[in-house]
């Protein structure tokens, strides 16, 4: 379960929670009753500095567009070279294709 951080933009204390992923931000200091912003601590891997309060979109984008990019990268650009594709539907030559 992440550990998700929040500053009071009026006191200016930290809280740490433990929230699941799905639960619902906290939003009002338990100190002072100000309003809270959620900070992103260094496990989650970027640091997110600002006068912004909500950046859940932003993260959420940034996750996406991560995640899009891990499953290019994961796929195989060409059928299988090792397994021979022996009819050029691979694009490759010579050894990487059996049927040059
Ligand atoms: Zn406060």
């Amino acid at each position: 379960m992440p550990t998700y951080e929040y500053e009071c933009g009026k006191c200016r204390r930290r809280h740490e929670a433990f929230q699941s992923i799905t639960a619902k931000p906290l939003t009002k200091c338990p100190a002072c009753g100000g309003r809270l912003k959620r900070l992103l601590g260094s496990g989650s891997g970027f640091l997110f500095k600002g006068s912004g309060f909500y950046i859940t979109d932003y993260r959420s984008k940034r996750y996406t567009d991560a995640k899009k990019k891990d499953e290019q990268a994961a796929a195989p650009k060409k059928p299988s070279a090792s397994g021979g594709c022996k009819s050029g539907a691979c694009g490759g030559s010579g050894d990487s294709c059996a049927s040059a």
